[in-house]
């Protein structure tokens, strides 16, 4: 970057230099030219006022004016006196556009210039208050030569030049990329000042970007941290029973105890285990997920038939109210949320108590909501009971089976279908957790 904007930088001042150059190179030839003939304009006028016009028209005038030549013409053309020839070798000049000019309106100039364009003649013509012209004509440098004697210097100039902004570009250059390379060596603590307001939102965007990749490694150790701890506890308890089995050390009545809890435990292995692969896989699913028309009610009243005994263990009564609602949804998915947000209203109801399940459409779309009457969600852990392994309770959570994976696992399914899952929840009052479906 810094070569690329230091050759930038280089080409635009050689560019600018040469620019300059010629432009400085035309207008100065433009005042030279109109100086040269600006001086033969006065030494005409001042010629034409001395008595020396008399003298050339008589033809004794020694007039010799290093490099201005004095040509007189008289009316018909014919040359009466010239400084630098003999009159007797010249042709007419009636012809010449400068002396035809001053003839016809007092005064004329021209320009001759050379084929090579390295010498310029300038002629400027009078008329004489006798009715002759008086020519001047200077010979001057043409713009080429004038560009070849000025090479050498200008070359030294432009390397002069190149060399004051190449030290200048390199400090320029470093100025523009040090506040980028400082922002680059502390992205996550970016200094407000020194740093250009252009980038900011750059900055904001890595900031961010950097942020949910830590937060996601974070979570990610702190998910494998939890699966460990999680496989550990029942994977000791079958251990431990097992070895006493083993043992012999244990009666008749013990050995079918600790049976019972190496077959609790290792149930419990199993869901943690099922929970744990469904969570990995919907976080790897990267095919899209099939959708049909399913009837959300429909849906629901099977999840609720099912989770009946289950209910009436527990002496929680449940019921399904509402319409029948056709949405688009992975149908195994959908009732992957609505069997575990039945089942936590189970596990998390009080004696007696209630669950409502509904489903309705409002304006934002089709809503399938289950209520219960139980235990409730104190306000500071609401925002949380959707991450994995979260509980309130976890001893509570645990004695009714649960993993702490449910709630984290409606909330992939919800947001994987573009729904809304709202919660409320009041301590000791009950829990209401809502899934909107657009459409
Ligand atoms: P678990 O397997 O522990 O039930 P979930 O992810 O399903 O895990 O729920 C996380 C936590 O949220 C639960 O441990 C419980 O503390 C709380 N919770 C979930 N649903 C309810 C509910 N209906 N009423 C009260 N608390 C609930």
């Amino acid at each position: 970057m810094k070569k690329k904007i230091n050759i930038q930088f280089l080409l635009i001042a050689f560019v600018a230099i040469v620019a300059t150059w010629i432009l400085a190179a035309v207008v100065f030839y433009e005042l030279f030219q109109h100086e040269i003939m600006r001086d033969l304009k006065s030494y005409a006028k001042l010629i034409s006022a001395t008595k020396a016009l008399d003298q050339m028209e008589e033809g004794d005038s020694y007039i010799e004016a290093d490099d201005l030549r004095i040509t007189l013409i008289a009316k018909d053309g014919s040359v009466l006196f010239d400084s630098n020839n003999d009159i007797g070798d010249m042709d007419n000049h009636i012809t010449r556009p400068e002396v035809a000019e001053a003839f016809a309106k007092g005064a004329g100039e021209s320009i001759r210039r050379s084929p090579t364009m390295k010498q310029n003649t300038y002629y400027y013509a009078l008329r004489t208050e006798r009715g002759s012209v008086l020519r001047l004509a200077k010979e001057a440098e043409g713009i080429m030569s004038i560009f070849a004697r000025a090479i050498p210097m200008i070359v030294l100039i432009v390397l002069l030049l190149i060399s004051l902004c190449m030290v200048l570009a390199h400090y320029l250059t470093k100025s523009l990329v040090t506040p980028i390379e400082r922002m680059a060596d502390h992205i996550d603590q970016v200094p407000q000042e020194g740093i250009y307001k252009e980038l900011l939102p750059v900055v904001a965007t890595i900031q961010k970007q950097h942020e949910n990749i830590m937060k996601n490694a974070r979570m990610r150790q702190d998910f494998t941290a939890n699966v460990s701890h999680e496989l550990k506890t029942p994977l000791t308890s079958i251990s431990g029973y097992s070895e006493l089995i083993e043992s012999r050390m244990t009666n008749e009545e013990d050995t079918v105890r600790f049976a019972g809890e190496i077959h609790k435990s290792s149930k419990r292995l199993l869901t943690l285990i099922n929970d744990i692969i469904r969570l990995s896989e919907l976080d790897t699913a990267d095919q899209e997920i099939p959708m049909e028309d399913v009837d959300l009610y429909q849906l629901a009243q099977s999840c609720v038939d099912m989770l009946q005994i289950n209910a009436e263990n527990h002496h929680v009564s449940i019921d399904l109210i509402g319409d029948h609602a056709i949405v688009r949804a992975n149908k195994g998915m959908m009732e992957e949320v609505v069997y575990n947000l039945c089942d936590n209203a189970i596990r998390y109801n009080r004696e007696d108590g209630t669950v409502t399940v509904q489903v309705y459409k409002n304006e934002e779309g089709t809503v399938l909501s289950v209520k219960d009457t139980g235990i409730g969600i104190p306000a500071e852990h609401q925002e949380r009971i959707f991450e994995r392994f979260y509980r309130v309770d976890k001893s509570r959570s645990k004695s009714t089976g649960g993993t702490g994976l449910g709630l984290a696992i409606v909330k992939h399914i919800v947001a994987q279908h573009g729904a809304q899952l709202t919660l409320t929840s009041e301590a000791g009052k009950g829990t209401e957790i809502k899934v909107t479906v657009r459409g």
